[in-house]
């Protein structure tokens, strides 16, 4: 199967970066997941467009992935191609609106959130301090409406650049992009984002740096940092927080394997070291049950699995 696919990736994209299969757990936060029979990092937005345009004409199964920091990916891998976006991620760029002292700042799919906030913090802009700790890519973070601490992507972003599902790249304003709670558009509409454009205002970039400061700080403290996962695991349902729910049904701690509930908060799955994506799958699924057993609140992952038969 992979050398099938990359002989004809090959033909069609020769400039493309190929790996054969390629282990998944390196690119994924939880650092779990099997082997992909073929990975591509495509470093230009032409590449991308070759590579689907291919894959749809050729059948071959495949799969966007930004940064790997929401996603669950079964220990079988998957059967096709990842398409992985961390180096679509070219100059950020600034321009002036022309609106008041707001400022546009268009940056690649594959920019990480930190390296696009840290850019922005030190040209003074203001607007992604909400954002900094956020390990996701732009992509990944404008497909979930990423947010923290009182931001969301939707409040920043004025459109995105995506493929459709006939391979043609389309603007989307944000208003298109149907944005709420960890929900865009894209999400059922399988586009992928390819350059986001924000709108950031001008501000003192000391005290920016000061908030991302003290908004980092905090995550050192209340998140369990020191350990791969995938953020929160859960979706927060509709006035309550998915930790207090999983903590006062008794499963602080509560472990599958190497996969346990983090004790330090426990909205987090965190992998202690060895845990498998199964371990992890069998703990998801073990605490909504629980959760839902005490609670009769049913639980919803945040995360996005592959290679699972719920998929
Ligand atoms: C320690 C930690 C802390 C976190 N804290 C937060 C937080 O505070 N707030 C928050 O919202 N999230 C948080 N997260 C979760 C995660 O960082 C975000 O959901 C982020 O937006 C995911 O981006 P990604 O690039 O890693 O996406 P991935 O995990 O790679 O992908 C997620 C989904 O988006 C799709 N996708 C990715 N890129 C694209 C693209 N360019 N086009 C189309 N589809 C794409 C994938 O197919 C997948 O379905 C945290 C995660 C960790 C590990």
């Amino acid at each position: 199967m992979s050398h099938k696919i990359i002989n004809k990736i090959t033909a069609c994209v020769p400039s493309v970066k190929l790996f054969e299969n390629a282990v998944l757990s390196e690119y994924t936060s939880f650092k779990t997941g099997g082997p992909a029979d073929v990975l591509a990092r495509p470093t230009t937005i032409d590449e991308v467009q070759a590579l689907v345009k291919l894959a749809k004409s050729e059948k071959i199964p495949y799969y966007i992935l930004g940064n790997g920091t929401n996603m669950l990916v079964s220990d079988e891998g998957f059967r096709g191609l990842i398409i992985a976006l961390k180096d679509l991620n070219g100059d950020i760029i600034f321009s002036e609106t022309g609106e008041g002292d707001t400022v546009a700042v268009s940056a690649y799919a594959g920019c990480t959130l930190a390296r696009l906030a840290s850019e922005a913090a030190s040209k003074g802009y203001a607007g992604l301090e909400f954002a900094a700790g956020i390990p996701g890519s732009v992509g990944g973070a404008v497909v979930m409406n990423a947010g923290a601490y009182g931001g969301e992507i939707k409040d920043i972003l004025e459109f995105a650049d995506v493929l459709d599902e006939n391979g043609e790249i389309i603007r989307l304003d944000n208003k298109d992009l149907d944005f709420s709670y960890r929900h865009s558009i894209i999400q059922e509409k399988n586009y992928i984002v390819l350059s986001v454009s924000f709108i950031l205002k001008p501000g003192d970039e000391k005290t920016i740096k000061a908030e991302i400061k003290e908004l980092n700080e905090r995550r050192r403290e209340k998140q369990p940092l020191e350990y791969p996962s995938a953020g929160s695991t859960f979706k927060r349902p509709e006035g309550l927080f998915a930790g207090k729910l999983i903590e006062d049904s008794g499963l602080k701690g509560f472990s599958v394997g190497d996969a346990q509930v983090s004790e330090k908060h426990c909205g987090f799955v965190i992998n202690k070291g060895k845990a498998t994506s199964s371990d992890i799958y069998e703990l998801i699924s073990q605490v909504i049950e629980k959760v839902y057993d005490k609670t009769s609140v049913v639980l919803e992952p945040e995360i996005k699995l592959l290679g699972f038969d719920e998929d």
